[in-house]
């Protein structure tokens, strides 16, 4: 009887297993389709400056337009590309979207655009490279665009990265290190490694107002950063308490729902004018797209 329940269990659990299976096979190969079916787009969330209220740049973030399952988060496709090596191919064409609207946006005012880089992406050779290329084919200046990149790709001792990232810091682009405070970066990596910016993680920033011991981190952070000569840009800033209490410790940059969720190119453009939420530090919440 055991024994037979048992196989049942098995027959079920092989089932559901082959179901995923199927379905990971099944995304995996929409996936390679989508870059020449033009189904990716480029969202861009606006980073503020406290002291002005202007925004001073954006992110990129990608998003998969799905035919049918309709837009599909990265969380759920980068992993996968990453394992099956995709993204290096995904990554190029963030790029160059990205210098293009810089270049686009630029014309009227500054406005840098920020990339996001997965570590796999500095596995490959040619990293640098195609992103010089890009630079040249859309006339992208390296003031006008930032790479984001995470704290495990500084994590092991590699000469490679290092040497990677001090090929983009000679040719003029910044580097933010991204989600910081949930990695297990040291301090004395941080000195060494040619960053201008960390990124406070949204993780640290919702309990600023109930945990002490976060709040006491996050003026850590500032600290070391001033120390270090890198700017800091506080993420995931959704209540105008968080806010404040940033605004306190002198934060000179943040991003978040309170400002803006990260939004299509045209509607970045037509967002002239972004509600007054910036209590105290701008009357006029005016972008520099204007
Ligand atoms: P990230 O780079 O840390 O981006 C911030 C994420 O937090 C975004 O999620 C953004 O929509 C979300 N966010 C921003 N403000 C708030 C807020 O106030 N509250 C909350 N709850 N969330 C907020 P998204 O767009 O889903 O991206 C998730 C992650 O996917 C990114 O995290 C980044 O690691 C990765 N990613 C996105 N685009 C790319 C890309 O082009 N290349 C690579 N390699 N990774 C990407
Ligand atoms: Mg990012
Ligand atoms: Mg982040
Ligand atoms: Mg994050």
């Amino acid at each position: 009887e055991a024994k037979k329940a048992g196989r049942n269990c098995f027959a079920i659990y092989t089932e559901a297993l082959s179901r995923q299976l199927d379905e990971r096979m099944e995304m995996e190969s929409e996936l390679r389709q989508a870059l020449s079916k033009q189904e990716f787009a480029l969202f861009y969330q606006p980073k503020i400056c406290l002291k002005s209220g202007k925004t001073i740049g954006s992110e990129a973030l990608l998003r998969w337009i799905h035919p049918s399952k309709g837009i599909i988060s990265p969380l759920k496709f980068i992993p996968l590309a990453e394992e099956c090596g995709l993204i290096v191919e995904i990554g190029k064409w963030v790029i160059g979207e990205a210098c293009k609207m810089a270049v686009r946006w630029n014309q009227v005012g500054e406005h840098k655009v920020a990339i996001n880089l997965s570590a796999k992406q500095f596995q490959s050779e040619t990293l640098v490279a195609d992103v010089k290329s890009m630079m040249e084919a859309t006339g992208c200046h390296p003031d006008w665009i930032e790479l984001e990149i995470t704290e495990s790709l500084l994590l092991e001792d590699d000469v490679d990265v290092l040497h990677t990232l001090k090929q983009f810091r000679d040719a003029g682009i910044s580097i933010a290190i991204d989600d910081f405070g949930t990695g297990y970066s040291s301090l004395s990596y941080l000195a060494k490694y040619p960053i201008d910016t960390l990124k406070i993680d949204r993780s640290f920033i919702n309990s600023i107002q109930t945990d002490p011991q976060r709040a006491g981190l996050v003026k850590a952070i500032f600290s070391i950063a001033r120390c270090l000569n890198q700017s800091v840009v506080a993420e995931g800033v959704e209540t105008q308490d968080q806010l404040d209490f940033l605004t306190d410790l002198d934060c000179e940059y943040a991003q978040g729902y309170l400002f803006s969720m990260p939004v299509n190119a045209e509607s970045l453009e037509q967002n002239k004018e972004w509600p007054a939420v910036v209590k105290g530090i701008a009357k006029s919440c005016s972008t520099s797209l204007s």
